[in-house]
């Protein structure tokens, strides 16, 4: 199963993955995950594509699609593969399209989930994720042991610089400017799926498995 998590900051994409993860047993590829562990690395790509995050822009095109080309060719891809995260942008979605059919692959499905814009602030400014093994909370809607920490491993939860309104209000404007755009691009394709993000996790989680089982 070889699919795409559409859907705005907080639109619930990185939870879904890890829950499609744990039943189809094929990787997550998320583009953030991937920049944010280079920025950790401080790799020279990393301390550029950080300037770009903190002030809530996208990397450029070229960095992204240079890590997802690499990324997709591992051995553990060739199942299948969660894209979380990207494309964000219609030069990314152009190159995601030439990647595959180098491979040989081609996409199954795009899932778009839709929630309303003051859910999403709310998501975002409670998102919490584990410093140790990176699993996500939220302290109102997932929340974390009685004593904060992470309910796996007893790690400390950290929240993401991005994650602050500010950064978010310029995030969600990005996302209408330049990814918005793939919905009509992937409708055109035949692959669009809209998925009512507003639900609850496992609500959301069972409406896609529906939606990928009947596809
Ligand atoms: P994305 O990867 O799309 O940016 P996340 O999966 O990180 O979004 O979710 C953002 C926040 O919202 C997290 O704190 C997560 O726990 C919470 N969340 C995800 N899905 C839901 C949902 N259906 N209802 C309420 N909160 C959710
Ligand atoms: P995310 O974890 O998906 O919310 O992404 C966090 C940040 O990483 C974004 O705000 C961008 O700065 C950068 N980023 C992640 N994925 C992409 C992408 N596909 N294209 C460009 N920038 C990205």
């Amino acid at each position: 199963m070889k699919l795409i998590l559409l859907g705005p900051p907080g639109a619930g994409k990185g939870t879904q993955a890890a829950m499609l993860v744990e039943q189809f047993g094929i990787p997550q590829i998320s583009t953030g995950d991937m920049l944010r562990a280079a920025v950790r690395e401080k790799s020279t790509m990393g301390l550029k594509a950080k300037e770009c995050m903190d002030a809530g822009a996208l990397v450029p095109d070229e960095v992204v699609v240079g890590i997802v080309r690499e990324r997709l060719q591992q051995e553990d891809c060739r199942a299948g593969f969660i894209l979380d995260g990207f494309p964000r942008t219609v030069p990314q979605a152009d190159a995601l399209k030439k990647v595959l059919a180098e491979l040989g692959k081609e996409l199954d499905s795009v899932i778009s989930l839709e929630v309303d814009t003051d859910a999403l602030v709310e998501r975002l400014t409670g998102r919490r994720t584990c410093g140790v093994c990176g699993k996500g909370y939220h302290l109102r809607f997932d929340p974390p042991r009685e004593d904060g920490l992470c309910r796996e491993c007893g790690g400390v939860l950290i929240q993401r610089d991005d994650d602050q309104e500010a950064t978010i209000r310029t995030r969600m404007d990005v996302y209408h400017e330049q990814t918005v755009p793939l919905e009509d691009y992937y409708r055109q394709q035949g692959l669009l799926c809209r998925v009512d993000g507003m639900q609850e996790i496992a609500t959301v989680h069972q409406r896609i498995v529906s939606v990928l089982q009947a596809g």
